[in-house]
């Protein structure tokens, strides 16, 4: 398949780049670099040994998407273009709503004018809200408690009604739990702007002795440890889950979870952390983030029987990995 990948450039993006191009796959990227840089498609073609064709583009720019279509033909979208960070978005509601809503209607015009009909949704697991885990495709979903957030609902709507409209679209909306990790070579990775949001940057900095210290933000949850639980998802597994999606990919809207269906603690990714890769990550249990839940994890039976996917790589493996991207990036 050809295939146009919005935010290719990106964490997901990039690594779900190489996953297509090992399978054979063309692949299209449009990303404007507002989180990410040319580096990134340089070290995609380098580790596949295949190339992609680039655009340096913003997708809520319809008349910048409409000149990408005119020039391919292509079988489907993967839609990652978006901003990601739920406190920014408490600041910023309308740059929120503005790229990660538009992007969806824009690049959903353009393959409803030009007869594309496969569309991959870069979902999370926060519209579930506060739903109790395991969380699974067929709870309702609850208010989210941020704008970033409700452009993931507003988006899986949007696209969810257009499919109703037409009978032949074919939609996957991919509800991603916490993807960490790296491809295991090194050449890929996430890295964040600024201080990291998300735990396993924040785990990696303070083990390069970038941090002194990691603020455990509560301990005092109905967990494990007392340290809050989420789902995390190696990203090279989230990247090939991508492709079940597209493989299986029939008319209609079809809601999946990628995750791996088990929890961990704060503590005990920390301590997988220090095990595997020999390194010492201090912390210290501070008050509760405002908004966090205490446990998070997918039900995946879903993704088993409808994608034939299910998460293969360990704990150890993608603290293993997220360490030896620090290091060689
Ligand atoms: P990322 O920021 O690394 O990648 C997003 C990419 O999109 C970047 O390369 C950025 O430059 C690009 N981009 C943003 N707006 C654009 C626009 N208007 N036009 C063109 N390019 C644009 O983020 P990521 O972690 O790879 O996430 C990808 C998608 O997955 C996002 O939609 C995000 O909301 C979603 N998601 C991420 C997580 C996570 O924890 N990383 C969890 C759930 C869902
Ligand atoms: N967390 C933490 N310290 C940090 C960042 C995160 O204790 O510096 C905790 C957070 O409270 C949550 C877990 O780590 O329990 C995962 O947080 P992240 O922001 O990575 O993912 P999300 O909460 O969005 O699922």
């Amino acid at each position: 398949m050809n295939i146009l990948v919005a935010g290719g450039a990106g964490y997901i993006g990039s690594h779900t780049c190489v996953a297509l191009l090992q399978s054979g796959h063309s692949v299209v990227v449009a990303d404007n670099f507002s989180n990410s840089s040319h580096e990134t498609i340089v070290a995609v073609q380098h580790l596949t040994g295949r190339k992609l064709t680039f655009y340096e583009a913003d997708v809520t720019d319809a008349a910048a998407v409409e000149s990408i279509f005119l020039q391919h033909r292509f079988d489907g979208v993967i839609h990652f273009a978006g901003f990601k960070a739920v406190g920014e978005s408490v600041e910023k509601p309308l740059a929120y709503y503005r790229n990660n809503v538009l992007s969806t209607v824009v690049l959903t015009e353009a393959c409803r004018r030009h007869g594309v009909s496969r569309f991959v949704f870069s979902s999370s697991a926060t519209v579930y809200g506060d739903n109790r885990s395991p969380l699974l495709e067929t709870l309702p979903l609850l208010p989210t408690t941020n704008p970033y957030g409700e452009t993931k609902v507003i988006s899986e709507r949007i696209l969810t009604d257009v499919a109703k409209t037409d009978s032949s679209f074919a939609v996957a909306l991919l509800r991603y739990f916490n993807p960490v990790g790296a491809h295991e070579s090194g050449l890929l990775g996430e890295k964040p702007k600024g201080t990291p949001n998300n735990l396993m940057p924040y785990i990696v900095q303070v083990a390069r002795g970038q941090r002194d210290c990691l603020p455990v933000f509560g301990g005092d949850y109905p967990t494990v440890d007392g340290t809050g639980v989420r789902d995390y998802i190696h990203v090279m597994d989230l990247a090939e889950g991508h492709i079940a999606a597209l493989s299986s990919l029939k008319a209609g809207v079809h809601v999946v979870n990628l995750g791996t269906g088990k929890g961990t603690s704060v503590l005990q990714l920390v301590k997988a952390f220090e095990a595997v890769n020999g390194v010492r990550v201090p912390y210290e249990v501070v008050g509760r983030r405002p908004g966090d839940l205490a446990e998070c994890y997918a039900g995946v039976g879903k993704a088993e029987r409808d994608l034939g996917w299910t998460a293969k790589r360990s704990l150890a493996e993608m603290c293993r990995d997220s360490w030896r991207a620090e290091r060689s990036l």
